[in-house]
């Protein structure tokens, strides 16, 4: 195997043939019992549904306690094409700006060609479609990232994909909506009249700004009644970290070339699957005492499901057809104020890492739902880094710069790291809206 390369002295680049092998697994290295999902005292089983309507590659990973999953080489190639594996650089600018004794690095998801990390477990579930033979999908979508993605990778698989997009973010985002339209996805605004859940909260309320838990509901419904199709969903579940994890396993890679060790990794998080991609290969060695490092998530005040949430039982979707999963919850049906960072508005955090919350291994912070002070972060980071940010990333970006700033208030040399979880070269409007221009 060739030497990764350490260009210039702000940016560790991997390359192509230092692309992990095999996704990391944490659930093979958890103490205790992690809970497992099951189904409520009543009514059909949500265990069976699911079995029925995910894909067979998939739910298999979903239990799996294998701690490596092998990526298939057809995968691999997909995560090339895609510009994997992505450089982590160093914020020499913005440590200037700071004024800041500590040393920022990020990782440079934005690179993705639709726009986020959400490419890593879309490449590998449309992979897994064609495999099985299907004829399409069909998916929830919030920011319209995954959405897009989904029509990305199944497009480069030949297959169709069904979009239900939250209507508050469908409305304001018409350029995305495109691209997901030219990638060949086909869109509905959720609720739609498409399915059963979605007609029943129309006639309840014709103004619905739906939700995540909503629209994965159709999604779910929609894949249930047509043949050839499984349902696919973008966060949350454990094989979407599973795939998710090829973020963290560069990045280590990235920091051991470099003879560096972070003190503190930052990712925003709704679901959890980019902060728990970014953090999951290192929190596993956390658990085991063989490494030091905090984990925080950065999140809304809209949402804040590990800051406010109850670690209890609950539905991933509003109409409770998914099982109940042990998450920090909101409520599977608490209304929540549309936000710019329309991904972070979900009302759990993923089993795996409500799980590392429960036993202390995680940190979450809540940012105020007005966005002020993370769009001021954004423009700073735009300013002084030259990338233009996800309103989602943004979060990660406004907590890793209050960090830096408590360093420089304790005088600490601390290495801080954050995920640059996707570009907003397609949320502008936001930017507009939110910084008055
Ligand atoms: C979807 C998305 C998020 C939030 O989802 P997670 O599963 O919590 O990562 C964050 N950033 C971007 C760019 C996204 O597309």
């Amino acid at each position: 195997m060739q030497k990764a390369l350490v260009k210039a002295r702000d940016q560790v680049v991997l390359n192509p043939d230092d692309l992990p092998g095999s996704w990391y697994n944490i659930l093979a290295d958890l103490p205790g019992d992690f809970p497992r999902p099951k189904d409520p005292d009543e009514g059909p089983s949500r265990l069976e549904f699911l079995s029925k309507v995910l894909l067979k590659h998939c739910l298999q990973q979903e239990t799996s306690t294998d701690k490596w999953i092998s990526i298939p080489g057809d995968v691999q190639d997909l995560y090339r094409q895609a510009g994997r594996p992505r450089p982590l650089y160093r914020a020499r600018r913005l440590e200037k700006y700071l004024k800041t004794p500590a040393r920022l690095y990020y990782k440079r998801e934005d690179l993705s060609p639709t726009g986020s990390h959400k490419v890593n477990t879309a490449l590998a579930q449309a992979y897994y479609a064609a495999e099985e033979g299907l004829v399409g999908v069909s998916t929830e979508t919030g920011a319209g990232q995954w959405g897009t993605a989904l029509a990305y990778a199944t497009s480069l698989q030949g297959l169709k994909c069904v979009i239900f997009w939250v209507r508050s973010v469908y409305d304001w985002k018409p350029d995305r909506r495109a691209l997901m339209r030219l990638y060949g996805g086909e869109v509905f605004a959720s609720p739609s009249s498409e399915t059963s859940v979605g007609r029943d909260l129309l006639q309840k309320n014709a103004d619905q700004a739906g939700s995540l838990g909503i629209a994965v509901s159709e999604g779910l419904e929609y894949a249930e009644r047509s043949p050839g199709y499984a349902y696919c969903l973008g966060s949350v579940l454990n094989h979407v970290l599973i795939h998710q994890s090829i973020i963290g396993l560069e990045t280590m890679k990235q920091f051991d070339l470099i003879d560096e060790k972070p003190d503190i990794m930052i990712g925003c998080l709704g679901g959890g699957s980019n902060f728990g991609g970014f953090i999951l290969p290192f929190a596993g060695e956390v658990v085991k005492g063989k490494r030091e490092c905090r984990f925080l998530a950065a999140q809304s005040s809209s949402a804040p499901n590990l800051s406010k949430g109850e670690y209890r039982y609950d539905y991933g979707d509003h109409a409770e057809k998914t099982p109940l999963l042990k998450m920090f919850t909101l409520g599977h049906q608490t209304e929540m104020t549309p936000i710019k960072a329309d991904g972070l508005r979900y009302h759990a955090a993923a089993p795996l890492i409500s799980y590392l919350k429960h036993l202390g291994h995680v940190e979450a912070v809540a940012y105020p739902d007005d966005e002020r002070d993370v769009f001021e972060a954004a423009k700073t980071f735009v300013q002084v880094e030259g990338f233009l940010p996800a309103p989602e990333s943004a979060y990660a970006i406004r907590a890793a710069i209050d960090q830096a700033l408590e360093c420089k208030r304790r005088k600490l040399e601390k290495v801080i790291a954050f995920n640059v979880s996707g570009h907003g070269f397609l949320d502008l409007p936001a930017y507009r809206e939110k910084l008055k221009f």
